[in-house]
């Protein structure tokens, strides 16, 4: 095998090893595309009782008059209607 041969080899396998990390890269970031659209897609809702947000699916639901209303948890719920009264 002659010098130039081997050099070209060991760019052929430089080469390669970089399209395996740079694929490996692409993956990891295609997971992280995927849960910031998961993170996105729930809405944030505020508790007005303490002010914290709540994510819709995981909320507190109260009917209000003109409108729902949402909680971060039951004791909030309850502390609002207190409140109201
Ligand atoms: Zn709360």
């Amino acid at each position: 095998m002659s010098p130039v041969r081997l050099v070209i080899l060991a760019i052929l396998i430089y080469i390669g090893y970089l399209l395996i990390r740079g694929s490996r890269g692409n993956k990891k970031n295609n997971v992280h595309q995927q849960q910031d659209k998961i993170h996105s897609s729930d809405v944030l809702v505020e508790d007005p009782v303490c002010k914290r947000l709540v994510p819709k699916s995981q909320a507190h639901t109260l009917k209000d008059k003109k409108k729902d209303v949402y909680f971060c948890s039951d004791e909030c719920r309850r502390a609002y209607e207190k409140e109201k009264k």
